[in-house]
């Protein structure tokens, strides 16, 4: 068995790790590299550790991009595989590829008004609407906590990781050939903190040989209590005394359905007076879509709001 790290090795994103065993070659991850633009061009273009042609399959940790934002590169580069995610990730990455395409091409527009300028010819996008879009097709959806033998000698399975809607720790139960024994390995993706608003806790796996695990955040302390009600009560209330508006920046996936579903729960405890809400982002609305069609990845709480046929995520007042 064989592992290598091909990025977020070193530095953070473009996480990609090869696994080679049993004479599979298994890509946990393939994300995108977000640097400086020229940089990250070379970096994501080429896969320079593999050639996607001799890959036999993805596993896929989440939908963030820089874990799953070049796999319809590496499709378009030859790679025909699985690519083994949970259902949630899975409609996640429809709309978050499409995104990311939409991305890559609007600068690559940008830049080659620029290089036009300059008399130098233009450049391609990485990978257009089309290809995110084509590489959808290779998905295989797996459940959590469902056994899918993936290789000769291997299978995964999947554990809530907490982080975001449809997140998974990806274990690995491997019959090596090469010296007959039975490993554990982990693969932890990005780990949530737990208690928080909307998710399902991370999920302790057991009895693991090997860990290959995400350290972002490694060397922080984070505050204790996660849960923002509080706070975002006051400055709110605060605000909406004075006759002010608040503008929240926020990640389209995720953050903004966790704020959606905070304001919803402050309106209706009336803790602060309902005032009208409005949501700036097509991302963030195709997001709160998909979020709505997973009660699986939510905790106890949003699971009883839902059952009350209440939506955690719409309220009136919000465009
Ligand atoms: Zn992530």
């Amino acid at each position: 068995m064989k592992l290598k790290f091909c990025g977020a090795a070193g530095t953070t994103t473009g996480s990609q790790h090869l696994l080679e065993v049993n004479g599979t070659r298994i890509l946990l991850d393939c994300g995108l590299y977000q640097g400086r633009r020229k940089d990250a061009y070379q970096v994501n273009c080429c896969f320079p550790h593999f050639d996607p042609k001799d890959i036999d399959c993805v596993v896929l940790s989440h939908a963030h991009i820089d874990h799953s934002g070049n796999l319809p590169n590496l499709c378009s580069k030859g790679f025909e595989g699985n690519i083994y995610a949970t259902f949630a990730t899975r409609d996640l990455c429809q709309i978050m590829l499409a995104d990311s395409a939409h991305i890559q091409e609007s600068d690559v527009r940008w830049l080659n008004k620029k290089l036009k300028k300059k008399g130098k010819p233009p450049v391609e996008p990485l990978y257009n609407k089309r290809d995110a879009e084509k590489c959808l097709k290779q998905f295989v959806n797996v459940g959590y906590d469902r056994p899918m033998p993936i290789a000769p000698g291997v299978t995964i399975r999947f554990f809530d990781a907490g982080h975001i809607l449809g997140s998974a720790q990806i274990l690995l139960e491997i019959d090596d050939q090469e010296d007959g024994k039975k490993k554990r390995m982990l693969f932890s993706g990005d780990v949530g903190r737990g208690d928080n608003d909307i998710l399902n806790d991370p999920v302790p796996v057991k009895d693991i040989d090997y860990v290959l695990m995400e350290s972002t955040y490694g060397g922080r302390e984070h505050e204790l209590g996660t849960r923002a009600d509080d706070r975002i009560a006051d400055i709110l209330g605060e605000a909406i005394k004075r006759g002010g508006k608040i503008i929240i920046p926020c990640f389209a996936v995720e953050r903004t359905q966790q704020i959606l579903y905070v304001l919803h729960q402050l309106f209706e405890d009336k803790r602060i007076p309902e005032v009208p809400v409005y949501v700036d982002s097509p991302l963030a609305v195709n997001a709160t879509e998909i979020f709505r069609l997973h009660p699986e990845c939510f905790n106890k709480e949003v699971n009883d709001f839902l059952y009350e046929k209440r939506n955690p995520f719409g309220f009136e007042g919000l465009t």
